[in-house]
C-alpha cells in the first residue's frame, strides 16, 4: 500500500464525492472494485465501521479508518416508547471540515425517529425513518418545539443520509432495514434543498439505499419555488404540506412563512405538483383546541382543497413545554374529520405513537437541552 498524505482528522465518507473516494482508494494501491465493495457494506449491509468490513484486507481497513469516518454522527441517547412502536435517537454531529465548504461546520445535535409504521398513510409492518434536514428551524411555528429553539445550521447530505444508516445499523441485528423515509424531523427540508436533493438521490439510487420514490416523503411548510422544482425532478418523491389552517389570517399565525407564500400560491403549486407527478398531495393539519379545530374551519378547508387530488392527515397537536396549545377532545377531532369524509376527501387521524418519549417534532432535543441547562444550573 503506497503512502498518501494522511489527513489530520478523518473526513466524512458520506460527504466525500465518489470520484475522490475512488482516488483515495487508488492512492492506497487498491483495485477499482474496492469502492463498490465498501459502498455495499455501507448502504446495503448497514455497517459503519471499516473494521467490520470483513472482505477488505486488514491493512486497508485500518488505512480507511485513519482517513475517513463513514457516517459523521454519534448516538448520544435513544429512547424507546413504552408501546414499542417508536424509538428516538438523539444524534451528535461533530461537524468539522467538510468538502466544498470554506468554513468548518460547528457541532450540532439532531433527532431521528425510527417507527414501525408510516405516518403519512398508516401502512403497517414497515420501518420508517423520520429524518432531520436542519439543526433547528428558522420558520418558527409557535406549536413546534423545533420552531421554539430557532435555527442552528444546515445539515450536509451525508448527515441526512447518515441518520438513516445509523438506523439500518441498529436494524442489522434483526436482518431488517428501513423501508420508508419521511423528511419530517427537525428543520424545513425545502430551505436546505441542495443537501436534501443530494440525500434523496442517494436514498433512491439502486447503488445506494435503493428505496423507491413512492416510499420517500418530503414534508414542507410550503416553500413554493422549491415545490415547483420538486415537481420537475427526476425522482418524484411524495409531497406532504403542513397546512394547519384554511385561510391566510389564521395560517400566518400558525405558520409565519405564510406571509411570504400565501395559501392561494401554495395550493396552486400543490395542484401543479399533483398534475405533473400524478400523485396525491398529503395535507398535514395539526388540530389545536379552540384555534383551528372548528367545524366551520373544516368546511372552509374542504372548499379550498377539494380541487386538489389529496389526502388529509389530521394530527392532534402534541403539547410542547413552551406553548399553551392543547389537543382537541376526541369528539371534536371526529366532527372535524366527518366534514372531510362527507366531502369524500380521504382523511386519517395520525395515531400518536411514543407520546411518552416526546415523539413530537423536536421535542427530544428540547428536553435534552432543558435537562442539560438544569444540570448546568445545579438543579
Ligand atoms: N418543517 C417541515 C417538516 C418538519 S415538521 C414541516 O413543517 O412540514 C413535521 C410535521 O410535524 C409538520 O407537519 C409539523 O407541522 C408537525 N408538528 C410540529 N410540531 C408539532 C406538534 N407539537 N404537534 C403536532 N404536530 C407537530
Ligand atoms: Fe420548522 Fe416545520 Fe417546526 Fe414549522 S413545524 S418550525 S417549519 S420544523
Amino acid at each position: 500500500m503506497n503512502g498518501q498524505e494522511k489527513p489530520t482528522s478523518p473526513r466524512s465518507w458520506l460527504d466525500t464525492p465518489e470520484e475522490e473516494l475512488a482516488q483515495a482508494l487508488r492512492a492506497l494501491g487498491q483495485p477499482a472494485y474496492r469502492l463498490k465493495q465498501v459502498q455495499h457494506w455501507v448502504y446495503r449491509q448497514g455497517v459503519l465501521d471499516f473494521a467490520q468490513m470483513s472482505d477488505l484486507p486488514q491493512e486497508l481497513r485500518a488505512a480507511l479508518a485513519e482517513r475517513f469516518v463513514v457516517a459523521p454522527l454519534r448516538v448520544v441517547r435513544t429512547l424507546a416508547s413504552a408501546d414499542g412502536w417508536t424509538t428516538k435517537y438523539l444524534l451528535e454531529l461533530p461537524g468539522g471540515v467538510s468538502p466544498g465548504r470554506k468554513r468548518p461546520l460547528p457541532p450540532a445535535t439532531v433527532e431521528t425517529v425510527l417507527m414501525r409504521y408510516d405516518p403519512t398513510d398508516s401502512q403497517r409492518g414497515r420501518w420508517t425513518a423520520c429524518l432531520s434536514s436542519q439543526a433547528g428551524c428558522a420558520v418558527g411555528c409557535p406549536f413546534c418545539a423545533t420552531g421554539q429553539v430557532g435555527f442552528f445550521r444546515q445539515l450536509t447530505a451525508g448527515e441526512i443520509v447518515g441518520q438513516l444508516l445509523v438506523l439500518n445499523a441498529a436494524l442489522r441485528a434483526r436482518g431488517e432495514r428501513v423501508t420508508n423515509v419521511v423528511l419530517m424531523g427537525q428543520g424545513e427540508p425545502l430551505l436546505n434543498v441542495a443537501a436534501v436533493w443530494q440525500a434523496i438521490e442517494r436514498i433512491h439510487d439502486p447503488a445506494g439505499l435503493a428505496i423507491g420514490a413512492r416510499h420517500i416523503t418530503i414534508s414542507t411548510v410550503g416553500i413554493v419555488p422549491a415545490i415547483e422544482e420538486l415537481a420537475e425532478r427526476q425522482t418524484p418523491v411524495r409531497l406532504a404540506v403542513s397546512l394547519h389552517a384554511p385561510n391566510d389570517e389564521l395560517r400566518t399565525q400558525l405558520v409565519p412563512i405564510n406571509r411570504r407564500y400565501p395559501l392561494a400560491q401554495l395550493l396552486a403549486a400543490c395542484q401543479r405538483f399533483s398534475a405533473r407527478t400524478g400523485r396525491r398531495v398529503t395535507f398535514e393539519y395539526a388540530l389545536i383546541a379552540g384555534v383551528n379545530d372548528s367545524v366551520a374551519l373544516a368546511r372552509e378547508l374542504v372548499r379550498r382543497i377539494a380541487p386538489i387530488p389529496c389526502h388529509v392527515n389530521l394530527i392532534p397537536v402534541n403539547p410542547t413545554p413552551g406553548s399553551h396549545f392543547q389537543r382537541p377532545a376526541p369528539d371534536q377531532v371526529r366532527a372535524f374529520q366527518a366534514v372531510l369524509h362527507t366531502a369524500r376527501i380521504p382523511t386519517t387521524v395520525r395515531v400518536e405513537r411514543g407520546i411518552d418519549i416526546f415523539a413530537g417534532c423536536g421535542q427530544l432535543r428540547a428536553e435534552e437541552v432543558s435537562t442539560r441547562q438544569a444540570v448546568a444550573a445545579g438543579r
